[in-house]
């Protein structure tokens, strides 16, 4: 089954075709990497997934339903970008509670239990007391990750959510969203200009070249065409 497709969606700024007859399926339960240079189209690309953008043309659906219109709150997202952007004068556990706001969690459970659950999933348990100032890059990503997932979307959206960490850390935080994934088995669309990031991370590549994918492919098959 299909979580997210686009068919032949473009689209334009003044001057520039950022997204261009784009058309792609997003699997159920699949980790899939938009990967390509700067400017390649990949964040609009996420933005008109999230509803941040409307296209210029063509249609987006979330499980064969035309979402083209829907504003991002009622599309049953969660996004992380690459600059954290946590509360700074609310604890950890606030700005998870924070993503509960946007819809009922699932499981009927009390959000101070959620939050619990929540940090313990990001590999943060006990930590919802402290500031997010004193936490690494790391601590901070992973946070916004809690929040994202908080109201229990159907997808998350991730864009380039390591950029800003060292090359260590990046690598531990791979491993972490990885898991992180695979325990929720949830639909997740990344966005990456780290070629061997998304090879490593992703069941189904999209490398991205002046708007548009030129290969969509499992990462064992990308780059060897017959
Ligand atoms: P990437 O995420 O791959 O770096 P973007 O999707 O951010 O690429 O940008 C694709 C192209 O569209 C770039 O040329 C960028 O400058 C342009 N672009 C993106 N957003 C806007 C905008 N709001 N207004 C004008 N041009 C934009
Ligand atoms: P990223 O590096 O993650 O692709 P950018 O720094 O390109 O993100 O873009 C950040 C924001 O600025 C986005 O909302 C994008 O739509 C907007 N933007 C990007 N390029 C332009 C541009 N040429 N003119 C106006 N807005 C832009």
């Amino acid at each position: 089954p299909i979580a997210v497709d686009l068919a032949d969606v473009t689209k334009r700024y003044a001057e520039t075709t950022a997204v261009d007859d784009v058309s792609l399926s997003v699997r159920e339960g699949e980790f899939f990497t938009l990967v390509g240079p700067s400017g390649c189209g990949k964040t609009t690309t996420l933005r008109l997934i999230a509803g941040f953008e409307s296209p210029t043309d063509g249609t987006v659906r979330f499980h064969g339903e035309d979402v083209t219109g829907v504003p991002p709150e009622e599309r049953d997202v969660g996004v992380v970008f690459q600059n954290y952007a946590l509360f700074p004068h609310m604890s950890v556990g606030e700005n998870v509670a924070y993503g509960l706001n946007f819809a009922d969690p699932p499981g009927g459970v009390s959000d101070d239990e959620r939050v619990r659950e929540l940090l313990e999933l990001v590999d943060l348990e006990g930590m919802q007391d402290r500031e997010p100032d004193r936490l690494s890059g790391g601590q901070q990503q992973r946070v916004a990750i809690a929040r994202a997932l908080a109201p229990g979307p159907d997808v998350l959206l991730l864009d380039e959510p390591m950029s800003a960490l060292d090359a260590q850390l990046r690598e531990r935080l791979r491993i972490q969203v990885k898991g992180i994934q695979k325990e929720l088995g949830i639909t997740t669309i990344y966005v990456t200009h780290d070629q061997e990031e998304a090879l490593a991370i992703s069941d189904r590549v999209a490398v991205m070249r002046a708007g548009a994918p030129e290969q969509v492919a499992p990462p064992r098959e990308i780059y060897r065409r017959p």
